[in-house]
């Protein structure tokens, strides 16, 4: 092969164009030039090593010919345009391929590249003989030049990815949707790659710098590349991910393909062309032609993620994962509405009982959130999701609010109730807080002494000093304070001095256990006993049963709050309960 053969042949290969899906750009063309022509068949050929290889054809159904014979090879040859109005009368191509099949005519025109490679032809072809007019070579010779401008244009901007030479994630796209074309509803899986993650990859931009990770990007593609071999296209996203196509095999045969690709990369290491320690992860995720890409990857990268988590090699992508994520997304985005709706958030109070008298004292404010699409939906699933962002502070600020005016409405009625209600930890870190629950009950004419609020252990414990200053301002305004969920958290009896508060809220796990287990009825026994005598009240929380209720009373817990006594209720129930 002559220089000039391997240089056109490394060009042709660099566009990766050869063997790609057919694509509705290209075949535009086609339809076109067989349409101007009158004639049956048209084709965008690319002249590989033996093979003419068609990008885009209609009227023929195979999608190469041997380069043997082939007018196209002729055009890619002499780079001109090649007419050849009967093949038949043609010494060259009397016994070609084409001929053979019934092609009379050729027409081609050369698709030149800007360094002046021909990679192929524009061609058309009829069952007849035909003569071409000067107009006819200069549409020919167009129509090449439009199919060369999508293949720069294709090649330049934005398919490429320039660090490693890879179709990107544009390409990626748009070769799926081509697929889908073609193969509406087929199924495929998608490997997606992850060389380092994206918290390993900004450490080591840190103490490598830029240049490495360059690198290291370009390595593992040439691995994963030479791994993968030619029977896919390897799509560089951006960092150290790749994605790749695979057709649906078994999970074990998937898992097991995985495996080898990361197999490949690790190899990389021990053989000391990446000089780092790299954990190269898969995840692979079924899909079917025709849905969203950025649905796609996002599956597929998410198995890669709870693999890496799972410290896994590889994982597949699980729907019921999967289902709980975006659920807890949808809880986190919706909230806001939820604060601002009218009817979706409301508060129930559950009664809190003297242990002795079961004289009501006082209720729990609960939250409940009933979403426009999920229903009710547990306050002890989305407050942990909320709490951990901003929007505790309103989603406290609308309890403090509601659970302050219906404390007051039932003060007015007589019913002088103490009301508590749970706050987050987050909530001391605001620097007025103190300051809006106290303004909230003034301007209620709430005395101080009717609102409790519940904090964990962990909450109470983990504070700095501006919570603790929070919390000393409370009580000394006369607020109550209550740990909540006693004997889950740091569950040392040690700390229990060390907090301010005045009621101790045994959790209702060791209250479910009373009268099964003799050590939890012991357990039970000493809590009560070490609060009392540091001085704090005690609730038990989570009564269900009498049996329960009567071994507290021997304890001489003061309060007692569960399902034995009431569940949480509505306002208007509670009435109605607190009437009976
Ligand atoms: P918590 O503060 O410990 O509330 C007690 C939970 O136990 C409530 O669950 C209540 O309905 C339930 N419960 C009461 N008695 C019984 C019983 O006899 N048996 C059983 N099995 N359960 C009983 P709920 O309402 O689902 O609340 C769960 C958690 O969500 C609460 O635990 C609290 O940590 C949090 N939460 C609820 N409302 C709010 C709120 O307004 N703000 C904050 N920050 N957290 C809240
Ligand atoms: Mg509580
Ligand atoms: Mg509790």
């Amino acid at each position: 092969m002559n220089v000039h053969e391997q240089e056109r042949l490394f060009a042709l290969h660099q566009l990766n164009l050869l063997d790609t899906p057919p694509s509705e750009s290209f075949d535009r063309i086609t339809r076109m030039a067989s349409q101007l022509f009158g004639l049956p068949i048209a084709a965008v050929s690319l002249t590989d090593e033996n093979r003419q290889w068609f990008k885009s054809r209609v009227g023929v159904k195979h999608w190469e010919i041997p380069r043997d014979k082939a007018p196209c090879a002729e055009v890619s040859d002499s780079s001109g345009v090649v007419v050849i109005s009967d093949l038949l009368a043609s010494s060259c191509y009397h016994d070609s391929h084409l001929a053979k099949m019934g092609i009379r005519f050729y027409a081609g025109a050369p698709l030149r590249t800007r360094d002046g490679h021909t990679l192929g032809a524009m061609c058309v072809l009829g069952e007849e003989p035909r003569q071409v007019t000067d107009q006819e070579t200069a549409t020919l010779q167009d129509m090449a030049a439009m199919v060369m401008d999508q293949i720069e244009l294709q090649h330049a901007f934005g398919r490429v990815d320039p660090l490693t030479g890879l179709a990107n994630r544009n390409q990626f796209d748009e070769d799926l949707q081509d697929l889908a074309r073609d193969l509406p509803g087929a199924r495929r899986v998608v490997l997606f790659t992850e060389v380092v993650d994206a918290g390993e990859l900004s450490a080591l931009h840190r103490s490598m710098g830029a240049a490495f990770l360059d690198e290291l990007a370009r390595v593992s593609a040439r691995c994963l590349k030479r791994t993968i071999g030619t029977e896919a296209t390897l799509y560089h996203l951006g960092g150290c991910q790749f994605v790749h196509l695979v057709t649906e095999e078994g999970e074990a045969a998937l898992l097991e393909e995985a495996l080898r690709l990361r197999g490949a990369l690790l190899a990389l290491e021990s053989a000391r062309a990446v000089p780092v320690l790299v954990r190269p992860t898969l995840g692979i995720a079924p899909f079917q032609l025709g849905e969203a890409t950025a649905d796609i990857l996002r599956s597929a990268h998410g198995a890669c993620v709870d693999a890496r988590q799972a410290h896994a090699g590889a994982g597949v992508f699980s729907k019921t994962l999967d289902a709980r994520f975006q659920r807890r997304f949808s809880l986190l985005a919706d909230f806001g509405q939820a604060l601002e709706a009218e009817d979706q958030l409301s508060l129930v109070f559950q009664p809190r009982v003297c242990q002795r008298s079961r004289q009501c004292l006082g209720a729990e404010a609960l939250l409940r959130w009933r979403h426009p699409t999920l229903g009710e939906v547990s306050p002890s699933e989305f407050i942990p999701l909320i709490e951990r962002t901003p929007m505790a502070r309103p989603l406290t600020e609308w309890v403090m609010r509601q659970a302050i005016h219906q404390t007051a409405h039932w003060h007015r009625q007589g019913h002088s109730l103490r009301v508590s209600m749970n706050v987050s930890a987050s909530n001391l870190e605001e620097e007025d807080f103190a300051e809006r629950l106290l303004d909230e009950m003034v301007g209620a004419s709430l005395p101080h002494g009717a609102i409790e609020l519940e904090l964990t252990e962990s909450a109470l414990i983990g504070q700095g000093q501006a919570a603790l200053g929070q919390l000393e301002r409370l009580i000394e305004a006369g607020v109550r304070i209550a740990i909540d969920d006693f004997g889950t958290g740091y569950s040392s009896l040690s700390y229990l001095h060390e907090i301010p508060a005045h009621v101790v809220k045994v959790d209702r796990c060791f209250i479910s256990e009373l009268g099964e287990n003799p050590r939890t009825e012991t357990l039970v026994k000493s809590m009560i006993t070490m609060a009392h005598d540091l001085g704090y009240s005690v609730v038990a929380e989570g009564v269900e049963n009498a049996h329960a209720h009567q071994l507290l009373g021997s304890m001489a817990c003061d309060e007692i709050q569960g399902y034995y006594i009431a569940r949480p209720l509505t306002p208007v129930a509670f009435e109605d309960w607190l009437a009976r």
